[in-house]
């Protein structure tokens, strides 16, 4: 069920309660919290509910339900313990279009009340759309434990100064420059401190220095291999800062969900077959104009964007135009999937270096070099490899890596639709076809890749077996 989140105005408002339980006597409560007007229907009502009416604070009707009730309600609640009543008033409210809650009853609601976690005039609601709500308890203990009392008196003051911030701070990126400054820095500090006129001088004296001038300059983040919890701490923090997102195609739709709400997202991933230098061009030239109107860019790219990303040249030009910038590592494929299949990198015992090795240069590295990579105890890590498994493996065997040695092919590594495969190399190319094994995947070969099987421990089982029938060995006479 997917429901709009909404936040009601109901000052002055009539909001029709039925039931006149403790239930009712809640929600009524919290209607008068927000300034509304409840009118009161139920045969017999609480001794908080007769006081409430007596002070004049709510209209309460003794009797059996009428429809009349409903006359010039804006919001109807039905709290009363008989579920054929409950229908029959929420039959009458969808007739005339008014929205009603049925407590406890999410099938019959057509609006459902959040938890809330309340720092006035900062108010966080949440729902499990009635699907879960011991869980939606929890999310509420939880935020309740992030957010001390005193972001209410920050919000406050905030909203008091908010003229004069918009008139000090008039362009939008010094100004949520102001605002982080002021959630971080001693403002926030006095408040917890219950020191109001302290904060409210530290705002005034930070609002009486001039602005620093716009001054662009770009983040060239590693966003990792998927899994958003991969993410570091610092390109969350950029993410939510950013003006400008220039993100790759590896980049996760989870990871670019945790941008800032109103930055501006680009896609500039190379599409295989595309002009990669006229890409390439094109993401410096984006890069060079956004930051030249003074925004802050983030440089988003899949795992580190020193692996294999290109990074350095996006840096290199950065530097030759006198953009200032920041690196932020990220978790390169190789760390990751190997961490998500099991496969220990090195070993005491079976290994004890890694090289990291792009399948793309194949045709430019010297027999030299696969004689290297062929030699034993060492882990392998080749990316962009699954066009090339065939000659891969090939030229390792013929360089002396024996047909026996273990690899773990990752497919999609750290998402929800992770694949791991392994065997010995000499039934790499056929058991990736066998199971059609897409891109993204990373290749791991070395000895260390045998412990995958035993030692995985996310998603699907690792895949071992070959799923053609047993080899024509056995049949041919
Ligand atoms: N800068 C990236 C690598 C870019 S090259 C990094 O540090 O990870 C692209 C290659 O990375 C893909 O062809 C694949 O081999 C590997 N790769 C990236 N993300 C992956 C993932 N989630 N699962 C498997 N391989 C991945």
């Amino acid at each position: 069920m997917n429901l709009f989140p909404l936040f009601a105005k109901l000052d002055g408002r009539r909001v029709l309660v039925v039931g006149g339980g403790a239930v009712a006597e809640r929600k009524v409560k919290s209607l008068l919290a927000c300034g509304a007007s409840p009118r009161v229907g139920a045969l017999e009502a609480t001794d908080a509910l007769h006081a409430l009416h007596r002070q004049g604070r709510i209209e309460l009707l003794l009797a059996a339900f009428s429809p009349g009730w409903l006359e010039d309600a804006w919001l109807v609640v039905a709290a009363t313990d008989d579920r054929d009543l409950n229908r029959h008033i929420a039959d009458l409210a969808n007739r005339r279009r008014l929205f009603i809650n049925v407590v406890d009853d999410p099938e019959l609601s057509s609006f459902h009340v959040p938890s809330i976690v309340d720092r006035s005039p900062i108010t966080i609601a949440i729902s499990s759309a009635g699907t879960a709500p011991v869980l939606a308890r929890r999310v509420r203990e939880r935020i309740e434990s992030l957010f001390d009392a005193s972001l209410g008196s920050l919000a406050t003051l905030a909203a008091r100064y908010r003229p004069a911030i918009r008139q000090r701070r008039s362009d939008l990126r010094r100004r949520r420059e102001f605002y982080d400054w002021l959630l971080d820095g001693p403002v926030a500090a006095a408040l917890r401190r219950h020191q109001p006129g302290e904060a409210a001088v530290h705002l005034e004296e930070e609002l009486a220095r001039p602005a620093p001038a716009p001054l662009g300059r770009v983040v060239l983040a590693g966003a990792g291999p998927g899994d958003p919890g991969l993410l570091t701490l610092k390109a969350l923090r950029a993410l939510n800062e950013a003006d400008v997102i220039l993100y790759d195609r590896l980049v996760s739709e989870e990871v670019l969900a945790l941008a800032r709400r109103d930055a501006h997202l680009v896609s500039v991933g190379k599409a295989p077959g595309e002009d990669h230098e006229a890409t390439q061009a094109r993401i410096h030239s984006l890069m060079l104009a956004h930051v030249r109107q003074g925004n802050l860019v983030v440089r988003l790219k899949g795992g580190d964007a020193f692996v294999f990303g290109r990074g350095g040249e996006e840096l290199e030009f950065l530097h030759a135009n006198g953009v200032p910038y920041e690196v932020i590592p990220g978790i390169t494929a190789a760390l990751a999937c190997a961490a998500y299949a099991g496969v220990p990198l090195t070993h005491r015992d079976h290994a004890q270096s890694v090289r990291l090795v792009t399948a793309h240069c194949r045709r430019d590295t010297v027999p030299d070099d696969w004689a290297s990579l062929a030699k034993d105890k060492q882990t392998l890590a080749f990316y962009m490899g699954v066009g090339e498994l065939d000659s891969l493996s090939e030229q390792l065997m013929c360089h002396g890596r024996s047909g026996d040695t273990p690899f773990a092919l990752i497919e999609n590594g750290t998402r929800k639709d992770q694949r791991v495969l392994a065997g010995p190399l000499k039934q790499l190319s056929k058991l990736a076809r066998e199971h059609g094994i897409k891109a993204p995947a990373l290749l791991l070969i070395g000895e260390v890749a045998g412990l995958a099987p035993k030692l995985y421990w996310f998603g699907a089982s690792v895949i071992t077996n070959s799923t053609t029938a047993p080899s024509c060995a056995t049949t041919t006479p």
